[in-house]
């Protein structure tokens, strides 16, 4: 019988130590700087709490602030330092879930007599309190019945609830205290409090328990927490950059946009300087389309149930929905454009001659979301997808596939957004899930990999990541802020050509099967414009500007001389306004910079004299006087229209 167990370094090295030895020990064994740092320890890829007993064989390795996975485990504990907090404060407090989550924490609690945001500095100085006292998490494992006895003895409903739902599988149900508060939880957790010391609270917000509206709401604290201040710090400027940006406020200011009220949440409302924006988005979108050889339709947005049955999206996408009656039929408002083009493509037999066949539609979608699933621009409930399908042979695939994404980059640098490519592969062990034949995707995936090999692109392959229908290629765009959204994806489809019958007439006069690709450049125009709002911070790139140029006279003795500067810049094409209102000259240029006009004429006595005009640049201030004539070209050329993409 041996009281030692062997634990193996990530060097490959091994060592025997005493059986029931903690990741401390290990930690301290190697070194004291180590122990000091160690935050916990990782055996055969489980983690654990440093002070755990180690009772077995394994690969161990020590985790300390400078691993990934220690954030994790530093904004989980930091929830509950919150909650052992907020009990100090409000010893009535019942306690739901806190975990951690991207970029931070939170946790869902019931407090009685707690009057949000203006009560977070109590609590944020408790829990510097609590740092300082740099408590210790203890672990303890209690039967099932000894735990329900703890929390019930504690009163805590949530809790009960959480132990009723796991019932008693005979397994040890672990706790952990932290100063006063006891919480269900399975860790690990960062030693002590002094781990904790760069957190901060961001945020108070209402929370159904357990995200479910029949259910009581709750309150519900975010914070965030770091290895280091500095890491904090960095973190709440980029949240105070990104606040700043935000869609839904600069949409309110620059009025571009509503998206409440009685309209109905979800459903967003151009208004005329955001229909400015959209439409030349939309222009331009339709020129290059046309250029790069695709053929423009439009759809309606209702449609018989049949069709949504024969597409497969009455039995896999109903709940998302809107459905309606005509003459005692059943129609369905459309949740994407492909059936609308099959019609199209249906029109008539097909034949090899025609493919590729790319047909393309700014088509209005509505999907039911969820009200609480709602953001601004982002995740609305109509919105218009700039939807393409294309209908080719097999060896039309690789130079099609790179056609999209040369499109589809097109669009991302015109307005300078990064990008990563990822390309969707199928689950090789789980064929039944997939759509279609195994022979098509093991013909395709390759196809895929081909073109963005051949196009020189760096791509991440994602192997179970395809949809069910087919493999996919996704273009995330990258913003000002370093953040990723969902961009231009291309999409194989195995399933519809076969559920609508796509065939075309081959070389050799038979009948054969279709191949079918779905993308989208842009995905959302709304989200589109969202992420363009934020990227930019409102100042549109001139030619999307809604308002290209402002006309200040300084007094009204140069009134005509400003109509005509503005009649002579209308003509030239340019959206243009006269602010001649009598306010002074310095209140009317701020308004203009908070309008976020890229450009403004200023003119008093002595421009209208030498018959020139001062410029301004939005956010660069002067930029000199100049001629009439030159001053209209330099806004005329920065607004110009980008080029098109060339033409096949
Ligand atoms: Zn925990
Ligand atoms: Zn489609």
């Amino acid at each position: 019988m041996s009281d030692n167990v062997r634990i193996i370094f990530p060097d490959h090295s091994s060592r025997e130590i005493d059986k029931g030895s903690t990741g401390r020990d290990v930690a301290a064994s190697i070194s004291k700087g180590l122990a000091k740092k160690a935050i916990a320890y990782e055996l055969d890829g489980e983690l654990y709490d440093l002070t755990s007993l180690i009772l077995r064989d394994g690969s161990i390795r020590i985790v300390t602030a400078e691993d990934d996975e220690s954030i994790q485990m530093i904004r989980h504990s930091a929830a509950h330092l919150l909650a052992a907090a907020v009990l100090e404060l409000y010893p009535d407090s019942k306690f739901g879930i806190g975990p951690a989550i991207e970029n931070g924490f939170y946790y869902d609690m019931e407090i009685p007599g707690f009057k949000g945001d203006k009560d977070l500095e109590a609590i944020r100085s408790r829990m510097k309190r609590l740092i300082k006292k740099n408590i210790r998490f203890e672990r303890r494992e209690l039967s099932y019945l000894e735990a329900l006895e703890l929390f019930t003895a504690q009163d805590e409903r949530f809790k009960i609830e959480l132990l009723n739902e796991i019932k008693d599988t005979g397994e040890t149900i672990s706790v952990y205290t932290l100063g006063g508060f006891t919480d269900l939880c399975r860790g690990p957790h960062v030693p002590s409090t002094k781990f904790l010391a760069s957190f901060e609270l961001l945020s108070v917000a209402g929370a159904y328990w357990r995200g479910s509206e029949e259910n009581e709401m709750l309150t519900r604290i975010y914070g965030t927490a770091f290895h280091s201040r500095e890491d904090l710090e960095s973190h709440l400027s980029f949240l105070e950059e990104a606040k700043k940006r935000d869609h839904r406020k600069l949409g309110v200011e620059l009025e571009l946009f509503s998206s409440k009220g009685m309209g109905g949440a979800g459903f967003v409302y151009w208004l005329p300087k955001g229909t400015i924006v959209k439409e030349n988005l939309e222009n331009l979108w339709k020129d290059a389309h046309r250029q790069a050889g695709y053929q423009l339709v439009s759809t309606p947005h209702i449609a018989p149930v049949e069709l949504w049955k024969i597409s497969g999206h009455y039995d896999y996408y109903r709940d998302n929905m809107y459905f309606t009656e005509v003459e005692n039929g059943e129609y369905a408002l459309k949740p994407m454009n492909c059936p609308g083009h099959i019609i199209v493509y249906r029109n008539s037999k097909r034949s090899y001659k025609e493919l590729p066949m790319r047909i393309a539609e700014l088509g209005t979608v509505y999907r039911y979301e969820r009200s609480g699933a709602l953001h601004g621009l982002m995740r609305v409930r109509g919105f218009t997808v700039d939807d393409g399908h294309i209908f080719c042979t097999a060896d039309q695939i690789v130079s099609e596939i790179q056609d999209v994404v040369r499109f589809a980059l097109y669009f991302l640098k015109l307005f300078d957004f990064g990008y990563k490519i990822e390309l969707s592969l199928m689950d090789p062990s789980d064929p039944e899930h997939y759509a279609g034949e195994p022979e098509d995707w093991a013909k395709v995936e390759p196809l895929l990999a081909q073109a963005l090999d051949d196009m020189d692109e760096d791509y991440k392959t994602v192997i179970g990541e395809a949809a069910f229908y087919g493999p996919k290629i996704d273009i995330k765009l990258r913003d000002a802020l370093g953040r990723y959204w969902q961009g231009p994806t291309v999409q194989f489809d195995f399933n519809i050509p076969g559920r609508f019958d796509l065939e075309y007439i081959g070389a050799d006069g038979a009948s054969h099967r279709v191949y079918m690709v779905h993308r989208a450049l842009l995905g959302s125009v709304e989200r589109f414009i969202g992420n363009l709002i934020e990227h930019y911070t409102g100042n549109f790139p001139g030619w999307l500007a809604p308002v290209q140029l402002i006309i200040l006279p300084i007094t009204s003795v140069q009134n005509d001389f400003a109509e005509r500067l503005y009649n002579k810049a209308v003509d030239a094409g340019l959206r243009c306004e006269l602010d001649n209102r009598s306010e002074t000259i310095g209140y009317r240029i701020r308004g203009a910079e908070t309008g976020k006009v890229p450009y403004m004429f200023i003119v008093g006595q002595r421009e209208e004299e030498s018959e020139t005009v001062a410029i301004r640049r939005h956010g660069e201030g002067d930029i000199g006087t100049l001629s009439i004539d030159e001053a209209v070209k330099v806004v005329v050329d920065a607004c110009t229209r980008p080029a098109l993409p060339e033409r096949r």
